[in-house]
């Protein structure tokens, strides 16, 4: 029998993909996903995040409740990988000897090889490299969606925000080549796929390796010649980099999606500088005048982190005063708490927890009465929704399904109108529907009456026949990164940064 494998991933989109690949390389391997409930599978892999201040808490307190898990099922093996992993290295296995392999985030396709090296020798493997050597892309991949996907467009960051902990641990960006990114997208639209998420810590500064700052926008152009592929999103945007040119190709590609995370971070100038995020206030609010002018339809979303070191009750007003004049449609709100190894967690001016809560309950409110406003101005609007799979807690109870708007907007919609037949059983998550409208909350919409529209899809095909994407490991001859060869980039033609 095969052994079997369980990966627990804590953190941002970027580990949820890495997870898909860790995945893949150990279906590629031989392992097998072990089903759902098994509380004892052959290999347990912990995909970590060091963002949190009690991020190794948690890992240490999961790594102590499984030993005596370990202990009962000889053969059983434990793999630490992911940020974490690259901060603590070898005192992992200092602080818990029971665990087998501790690897990095530049070498995730490593992870099978010191699995057996662990097994053969009987003693733990801890590897980690300075820096990448293959792209991630590269590795095969197991895709947890059958209608969307991440594809990476670059991965570290040139940045070097006093907040964040992701250029100490993933390094400089790397960017991947146009052709790969493309000829990946291309593989995932072939298996049914719909949507695809392009994934890079600063989607803006894409190109600044190989030297085109225009390169994103041509990437999303690219990314509308290719049929079948109906919506394009990106995450995340940095204000410091976006060009108009974005811009331009978000609004004339009609499969980018009119949606934009961009990260505000806070509205206060002063705090802005002390996070050292190089852009101000006015600079944010006229990105979204201009994707305003060009997008009338932009739903955009952001992260904001109240209670930074220093944050006056000014700062904070400055920060509420955005958040009114941007209207955002959502918000990731965070209280700000020290990253260990992060220049502001030494800084002068840390706050009482008292006065970030409450800080952060201000914000709170005011997010949610902007966010409400904005969505009820969708009530009677009939929108496209891509049916996904577990967005909606409440379905089984409700009778609803769920899924995201081309905009980003959670959906949760009725599948009969009162005394008409249920298309229930029709409808599958990856085919999409068209629906009204009819109640808006601070963080979803409601459609209460039937559908006006479905069509199946090869996506729905796909989740019905339980078959989910996989993309091979190298795509187009050697794994590559950094600059391309000399030709030119296709022109006719997408965590909390
Ligand atoms: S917050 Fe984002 S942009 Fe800033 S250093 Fe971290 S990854 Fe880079």
């Amino acid at each position: 029998m095969a052994r079997t494998y369980n990966v627990v991933t804590y953190g941002c989109q970027m580990n949820v993909h890495d997870s898909e690949r860790i995945s893949g390389l150990l279906e590629q391997a031989g392992y097998e996903r072990a089903p759902a409930g098994d509380d004892t599978p052959d290999i347990v892999v912990f995909n970590t995040c060091a963002v949190r201040e009690n991020a190794d808490n948690r890992l240490y307190g999961n790594l102590g409740r499984l030993r005596p898990v370990k202990d009962k099922h000889p053969g059983m093996q434990i793999a630490v990988g992911g940020c974490l992993a690259q901060k603590d290295r070898g005192e992992i296995v200092r602080k818990a000897p029971w665990v087998d392999v501790v690897f990095g985030t530049h070498n995730i396709g490593a992870l099978p090889v010191l699995l057996e090296r662990a097994r053969h020798n009987a003693a733990a493997e801890v590897e980690i490299l300075e820096s990448l050597d293959v792209f991630p892309s590269t590795l095969p991949t197991r895709r947890e969606s059958t209608y969307a996907g991440w594809v990476s467009i670059s991965v570290g960051c040139n940045n070097t925000c006093t907040f964040c902990i992701v250029p100490a641990l993933r390094g400089k960006e790397k960017d991947r080549r146009p052709g790969d990114i493309l000829s990946e997208v291309r593989a995932l639209v072939d298996e049914g796929v719909l949507e695809v998420t392009l994934l890079g810590q600063n989607v803006n500064s894409y190109g600044v390796e190989f030297g085109d700052r225009y390169a994103f926008g041509k990437l999303l152009r690219a990314c509308g010649d290719i049929d079948g592929l109906e919506r394009v999103r990106f995450t995340s945007p940095h204000p410091k980099d976006f060009t108009d040119d974005v811009i331009a190709a978000m609004a004339e590609t009609p499969n980018v999606c009119h949606s934009l995370h961009m990260p505000l971070q806070s509205g206060s100038d002063d705090v802005l500088k002390a996070m050292r995020r190089s852009y101000r206030s006015e600079r944010y609010l006229g990105i979204i005048e201009k994707v305003r002018a060009a997008m009338p339809d932009a739903a955009i979303t952001t992260d904001i982190i109240v209670g930074f070191p220093g944050e006056t009750e000014a700062d904070f007003q400055r920060t509420l005063d955005v958040v009114r004049e941007a209207r955002f449609s959502s918000a990731f709100t965070f209280q700000y708490s020290k990253r260990p190894g992060t220049p502001a967690a030494t800084m002068d001016g840390q706050l009482p927890k008292q006065v970030v809560q409450e800080r952060y309950e201000r914000l709170v409110a005011c997010v949610e009465e902007i966010t409400w406003a904005e969505n009820k101005r969708l009530v009677g609007e009939t929108v496209e929704v891509l049916v996904a799979l577990g967005e909606g807690r409440k379905d089984e109870r409700t009778g609803r399904m769920s899924g995201r708007a081309r905009d980003g907007r959670l959906v949760h919609f009725a599948t009969e109108a009162p005394g008409t037949d249920s298309m229930a059983g029709q409808i599958r998550p990856g085919d999409i529907v068209h629906t009204t409208i009819t109640y808006a909350a601070p963080h979803h919409l409601n459609a209460d009456g039937a559908p006006v529209a479905h069509r199946r899809t090869r996506a729905g095909d796909a989740a019905e026949a339980g078959r989910s994407p996989r993309t091979p490991g190298v795509l187009l001859g050697l794994p590559t990164i950094g600059a391309p060869p000399v030709v030119a980039a296709p022109t006719a033609g997408c965590a909390t940064h």
